[in-house]
Formats: C-alpha cells, structure tokens, sequence
C-alpha cells in the first residue's frame, strides 16, 4: 500500500512523477490542480469560481477543495493507496487533511519534497507555456508558494515524515529514486 504526498515549488516536475508513480502502483494520482484545470475547461460551477484565482496565481479558497478531497479519498480505487500532488498547499489544508485521515482510518507513509531552485522552476514553467504560465503570474506563484505552502516542509519535517528529493535532475533519474523509495532494492 502506497500513500504519498508530493510537496515542492510550482514547476517542480510534481505532477510528471506523480504521474509515473501512480501508474507504476496502480494507485490514483490525486492532483488539485488537474481537477480543476479539468472543471475550468467543462466549465462547471467549480471551474467558473476557481478560474481568477488560477490566472492570477493565486490559491483558490479552502472551501473549494476540502469537499472535494473528502470525497475523493472515499472513492473505491483509492482504498489501495493514492498519491496527493498539488494538496495540501497550506497549514489549513494539512490539518484537515490529517483530521480527515484519521476520520476514515486511513494514514500517509510519507511527504515526498522535490527540491528544485528557483531559475529553474521559472525556466521550466516558462517553457510549458500553460495558460497560467506567463512570467509574472509564475513570480506570483513562486511567492505564494514560500509564504504558504513551504511552511509545510516544516510541518511534515517535525513529524518525521519529510522525504527529500532532488528534483534538479534528469526526470528519470528522479523517477528510480522515487522507485527506490517505494521498492528499497
Ligand atoms: P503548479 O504546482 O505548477 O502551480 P498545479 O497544477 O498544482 O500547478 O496548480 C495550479 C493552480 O491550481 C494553482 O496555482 C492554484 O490556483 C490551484 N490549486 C491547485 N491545488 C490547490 C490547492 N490545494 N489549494 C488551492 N489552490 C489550488
């Protein structure tokens, strides 16, 4: 069984190895950030309210998440396991989701941070050309990122369950050390 969280910077390749690893286990990659890009293109009431706050780089409000992480970690395919990428991003949304763990017995093996400096996340990012991806709403997103998800790593690192990866490397390199993490050879 397979629990992991993947905390690092916007552009850190969280979603890219997310996604391998998830295949690899069979387990649901669970990332807010595609649930909602994929609300905004479907255009549903979530999509409408979250759409500013992504353009401008800005966190959507707490209340637009929350549920929607009860639920999903509640679904049938995720009961094997599931990798979060994208939640928690703030002190709140961590301690909900360690009182949600705890509700539905349920508990993580460990936060996966992807280490990954600044120019380089600004090049990548400019790079992928998302449509949030342009300079200015990248900085923005930078900067929240340290001031309210960075305090995480903290958070995680209290409890012993920080695991820290170097992400400044090539993406498969990444990938066997994420492997090894999970499968100690
Ligand atoms: P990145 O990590 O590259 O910034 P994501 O796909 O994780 O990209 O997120 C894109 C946007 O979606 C964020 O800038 C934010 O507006 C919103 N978002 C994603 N996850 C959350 C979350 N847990 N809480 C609030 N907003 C979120």
């Amino acid at each position: 069984m397979t629990r992991l969280l993947f905390l690092g910077p916007p552009g850190a390749g969280k979603g890219t190895q997310a996604k391998v690893l998830a295949d690899r286990c069979e387990i649901p990659h669970i990332s807010t950030g595609d649930i909602l890009r994929e609300a905004k293109a479907k255009g549903t009431p979530l999509g409408q309210e979250a759409q500013g706050y992504m353009e401008r780089g800005e966190l959507v409000p707490d209340r637009l998440i929350l549920d929607l992480i009860r639920d999903r970690l509640q679904q049938v395919d995720a009961q094997k396991g599931w990798i979060l990428d994208g939640f928690p991003r703030n002190p709140s949304q961590a301690s909900f989701l360690d009182q949600l763990l705890q509700e539905i017995g349920q508990r993580y093996d460990g936060v996966v941070n992807l280490e990954v400096p600044d120019e380089v996340v600004v090049s990548r990012m400019l790079a992928r050309g998302r449509s949030d991806d342009n300079e200015e709403t990248i900085r923005h997103r930078l900067e929240v990122y340290r001031q309210q998800t960075a305090p995480l790593i903290d958070f995680y690192s209290d409890r012993n369950s920080l695991i820290g990866i170097d992400g400044d490397r090539p993406v498969e390199e990444i990938t066997e050390s994420l492997q090894q993490l999970i499968q100690p050879s």
